[in-house]
């Protein structure tokens, strides 16, 4: 087993207290406590020369970062695309096979 699977499960796992918790729940703590949803007065999105750096910059410290993930992983699945979660698509891609292994949801999108 590989440093990035280990990563990967230790997520996966880290979500698992999202795993009841309907999707519209998701989105309302989202859509009212992510930080990209309400940019402060004035701010420019951040420079990033990498998805990788633009997820750090875009994301960390985030307080709705896991549902955020969490919401992704149902409603893309592995069809994700850009920065969400305060990973990659690509990171997300990898994580996604972890994250089914956990077992049900409250409700799943696409696979
Ligand atoms: S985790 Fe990133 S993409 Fe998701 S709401 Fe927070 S800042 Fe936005």
């Amino acid at each position: 087993m590989y440093a990035d699977d280990l990563w990967l499960i230790g997520i996966a796992w880290r979500l698992d207290r999202l795993r009841w918790v309907p999707s519209h729940v998701l989105t309302d703590v989202v859509t009212s406590e992510g930080a990209c949803m309400w940019p402060s007065p004035g701010s420019e999105p951040p420079e990033a020369r990498t998805d990788s750096e633009l997820a750090k910059r875009l994301c960390g410290g985030c307080p709705a970062q896991d549902e955020c993930l969490e919401l992704e992983l149902r409603t893309a699945g592995a069809a994700t695309v850009g920065v969400w979660g305060g990973m990659t698509d690509d990171d997300r891609r990898a994580l996604h096979p972890h994250w089914l292994r956990r077992g049900e949801r409250a409700e799943r999108g696409p696979r």
